[in-house]
């Protein structure tokens, strides 16, 4: 079968697609090879396939002259070399904030927080959206489409509008009204399922099957999508001036983000970008849906589904593809999975608000609650320099704090008024 690939500048090309660096896909169980294109599942043992690459020299002087966006590694990337020029919401190079003020709440030595709430659709979905429609543009698919638990569905109908092609998103219809405004907005055809995350996942794979134009983001094309993490790896890398970090912690949904950060830091020292010990890699998860952190706890390699019920709904994810990978990392690093209620995310929330001045999401809030618990039962070292990341905006899940927070009081507009209440105090 000959496959001719329609280029993003409309030139049609034999010989594969341009992806850069990336030579092809190879099966992360088995290890047999599948040439670029748009396969997710290998023919051998159907195992999930992941980009491989020839990268040649790769060093910071040619990062660093590059854009202010997650374009900056493209050739660590599988994109065009020109991905740069093309129409896509081009997110990253997110602040790397300091910390210090709930590092001396908690008792930690240094703590940054990668925030990635600045992305284009205020999370770190614009990462894997926007490196997910480059490859799928190359490997000639038409529409952007995928199964969400809120932040996919905005990164995605957005991405779609900036490249000016048509886009379905599939959500549980229990999501937060937040994020099914902030995706209808970007005018994609949005469609609520009853069912939980992993229902409507089914369902687009269904789809996919049917509708071979269509990429969905996380499904069909997810080798793809999936190396759009590895660009929070880089970035925390970078912005500490080209170190490596002591420990890090990382909400875990699929678990693909926690796998390919892990990635991320390994391919730098590979290539001689960075020196130094891999860090230690900690995953956190809402109590009300945490099937990786009870096999970790358990010693078990094998990850049992479980039915999410947890406020973070960003991170409920009941049968997380990446699971067995999470802990396969966490172990050998040295790091951990951990979980934490809904009351304590809330407190996580509240925490990080009130110390750094930043309004997370509760997945956000899921991860200061998981360092926080970590610290206090001697898991992680507080004396090591320590990134958590907060990977969405609270704007998007407010009903989670709105019943536990609200004005001081209301008064009339006297200042005898005013100082009562502030005497009350
Ligand atoms: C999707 C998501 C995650 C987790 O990503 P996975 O790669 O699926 O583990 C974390 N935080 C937020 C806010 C998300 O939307
Ligand atoms: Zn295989």
């Amino acid at each position: 079968m000959t496959i001719t690939h329609p280029s993003a500048s409309g030139v049609t090309r034999s010989g594969g697609p341009d992806l850069g660096r990336a030579t092809h896909l190879s099966c992360r169980e088995c290890g047999a090879d599948v040439p670029l294109g748009p396969h997710y599942a290998c023919l051998e043992c159907f195992g999930p396939l992941e980009v491989a690459y020839d990268f040649g020299a790769v060093t910071r002087e040619r990062i660093e002259s590059g854009p202010r966006s997650i374009w900056r590694y493209r050739d660590l990337l599988p994109v065009p070399a020109h991905v740069a020029d093309i129409p896509n919401t081009d997110p990253g190079f997110t602040p790397l904030v300091r910390a210090d003020n709930l590092a001396r709440e908690l008792g930690l030595k240094a703590l940054w927080i990668k925030n990635d709430a600045a992305n284009p659709t205020h999370s770190f979905k614009d990462r894997v959206v926007a490196v997910a429609l480059a490859a799928a543009r190359e490997l000639g698919f038409t529409v952007l489409a995928c199964p969400s638990t809120g932040n996919l569905a905005n990164a995605v109908a957005a991405a779609a509008a900036r490249a000016g092609i048509r886009s379905y998103v599939f959500i549980p219809s229990n999501l937060e009204q937040q994020k099914i405004t902030t995706s209808a907005v970007y005018g994609t055809t949005l469609v609520a399922v009853d069912g939980n995350y992993d229902d409507v996942n089914r369902l687009a794979s269904e789809l996919a099957g049917e509708h071979e134009d269509w990429a969905f983001v996380n499904v069909n094309v997810r080798p793809y999508y999936a190396e759009g993490s590895k660009t929070l790896g880089y970035e925390t890398v970078e912005q500490l001036g080209w170190r490596l970090p002591q420990q890090v912690v990382i909400p875990v949904a699929s678990g693909a983000q926690l796998v390919k950060v892990d990635k991320a830091f390994r391919e730098l020292v590979d290539l001689g970008v960075v020196e130094g010990e891999q860090p230690a890699i900690f995953g956190a998860q809402a109590t009300g849906c945490a099937p990786v952190a009870e096999a970790f706890k358990s010693g078990h390699d094998v990850v049992r589904p479980v039915r999410p019920d947890t406020i973070a709904k960003s991170l409920a994810i009941g049968n997380p593809a990446d699971g067995p990978y999470v802990l396969d990392v966490t172990r050998r690093t040295g790091g951990a999975v951990d979980d934490v209620t809904d009351d304590e995310v809330v407190e996580g929330i509240r925490l990080l608000a009130r110390t750094e001045g930043i309004f997370a999401e509760t997945a956000g809030g899921v991860t200061v609650a998981v360092l926080a618990k970590l610290l206090r039962e001697g898991k992680l070292d507080p004396g090591a320099e320590t990134v958590i990341f907060n990977t969405g905006m609270g704007l998007k899940t407010l009903d989670a704090v709105a019943p536990v927070v609200g004005p001081a009081g209301t008064i009339a507009p006297t200042t005898d008024a005013f100082h009562q209440l502030v005497s009350a105090d």
